[in-house]
């Protein structure tokens, strides 16, 4: 009987564990390093915690279709970009007018953006939305900043409707707000990462992150540090 009790004990311990160490491995940032797995395809995981490859550029790049791009980045993979266009032809059926302000970047547009933030904001701050070049989503052709990159965005029925309805077009909102200790930047109401269908409606349903859903599936191959 004591056993069974020891034994509820400690799973009861462990489960309750887990999303603390989880937060606390995704706030600090920049600490286990590990290259990201480019093998998982739009499934790619890249934050604090993995680092694309040197000079990473995916080789399906397409421009955005112009009705729906005020961006001078205005690149997507493929896919991505398909599905984009997509989901603002049936937006503007709802009378919601979306599009692209910023797409794909390379990590030597990264590193001057990033570099400006700390100028401007201090090292600390500019933590908190700026990526380091290699670890900025917007590299991987899946990412894209819709409509305007400022918080008041957040309360715009544009907002409402991509918050949503973007998982039916495979795309996920990237840094929801109370998931800052997870995805290691604050909230981005604007910032979209395409998933895919499938994903994005797992992880719409579950009110995840992408972090969340790499530890449920397993498939992040973590490789060494570097
Ligand atoms: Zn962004």
């Amino acid at each position: 009987m004591m056993k069974l009790f020891l034994l509820c004990l400690l799973y009861i311990q462990v489960f309750s564990l887990s999303p603390d160490t989880l937060a606390k491995q995704h706030t600090d940032g920049y600490v286990n390093i590990a290259e990201a797995d480019t093998s998982a395809g739009i499934l790619i995981l890249v934050n604090k915690d993995h680092k694309l490859p040197e000079g990473y550029r995916p080789d399906d790049l397409v421009p955005i279709e112009e009705a729906y791009n005020r961006g001078a980045m205005n690149l997507l993979r493929k896919e991505a970009a398909s599905a984009f266009a997509n989901m603002c032809r049936r937006a503007a059926k709802d009378s919601i007018t979306l599009w692209n302000r910023s797409a794909y970047r390379s990590d030597t547009v990264q590193q001057e953006l990033f570099e400006n933030a700390v100028m401007r904001r201090g090292l600390k701050s500019a933590e908190q939305f700026s990526a380091r070049p290699g670890h900025s989503e917007h590299q991987t052709g899946l990412t894209i900043d819709i409509n305007n990159v400022h918080y008041s965005f957040g309360n715009t029925p544009e907002a409402a409707w991509l918050k949503e309805h973007a998982h039916r077009f495979g795309y996920i909102e990237r840094y929801p707000q109370g998931k800052e200790n997870i995805t290691g930047y604050q909230y981005e109401p604007w910032h979209y990462r395409y998933v895919g269908k499938k994903a994005a409606t797992y992880i719409y349903q579950h009110k995840i992150t992408l972090e969340e859903y790499h530890e449920i599936i397993g498939k992040q191959t973590r490789k060494t540090s570097r």
